[in-house]
């Protein structure tokens, strides 16, 4: 029988006892605000990291919590439509969340932040082992994309910035997410940076350029869907079993 599973925000109180009972999992959905190239959303890491939260507890039970936006680190702090905090001022909610959580009677807590910057990175891999000491009785798992995603042959990572691996998860996750003929060129400095964005040099650097504010390869040559398929299986599997194997260490 397939376990229950939900969006929090959407869950009533009954529904939310039904699934503690029979797959005590919550999956913390993290990401940011941050330019993502002209043809995503702004806040796709956020939006990528609750889809796949969706699709891991539908295969094993849980609640998904509301997105938790805010998010450190990366080097688009200067760009227009990013808004990157300080982590001292995002560690205290999330703490208090995975207290919460914890108290609740949560087996299994699994933070995926879809937003990779190294400062993130660190910070949710601190938060859960911490959060760890203080709830023994629970498992904190920290997991982001490159940690569970084999890169293709030739590729060292397999994860970018809006460009061939984000792009195709987007493409896989929902289609509408995507506006590839937005990748246009001859756009003006004031459309996407503010006065204190770092000037560098490279394409992505150059607002002019078609693949302003992308880290990666081209994904107007090497994003699809089938990859975007295969990058996404490979996630909700490998954090399935992980969360089968918490959830039976008990
Ligand atoms: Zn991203």
């Amino acid at each position: 029988m397939p376990k229950p599973y939900g969006q929090w925000e959407l869950m009533r109180p009954d529904e939310l006892e039904a699934v503690l009972k029979s797959a005590p999992v919550a999956y913390v959905p993290l990401g940011t605000y941050e330019h993502h190239g002209w043809h995503l959303p702004v806040c796709f890491d956020g939006i990528k990291a609750h889809e796949l939260c969706l699709r891991m507890a539908k295969r094993t039970g849980g609640a998904v919590l509301p997105t938790f936006f805010y998010g450190t680190g990366g080097g688009h702090i200067g760009y227009k439509w990013t808004i990157i905090v300080p982590e001292a001022q995002i560690t205290p909610l999330i703490e208090t969340t995975l207290d919460h959580l914890a108290r609740f009677g949560f087996k299994v807590v699994v933070l995926f932040t879809g937003h990779y910057a190294g400062e993130q990175v660190a910070m949710v891999h601190r938060l859960a082992k911490e959060a760890a000491q203080r709830h023994p009785h629970t498992r904190f798992l920290a997991v982001t994309d490159p940690e569970i995603t084999t890169p293709l042959p030739g590729d060292t990572v397999g994860g970018d910035h809006a460009a061939k691996y984000e792009t195709s998860i987007a493409m896989a996750l929902n289609a509408r997410w995507v506006r590839m003929e937005l990748l246009t060129e001859g756009r003006k400095p004031s459309q996407v940076t503010l006065p204190e964005t770092p000037r560098k040099e490279g394409t992505q650097y150059d607002p002019a350029h078609p693949l302003y504010g992308i880290w990666g390869q081209d994904p107007r040559q090497h994003a699809s869907r089938d990859i975007g398929n295969r990058v996404v299986n490979e996630m909700v599997n490998r954090v399935a079993q992980a969360v089968e194997q918490a959830l039976a260490a008990d």
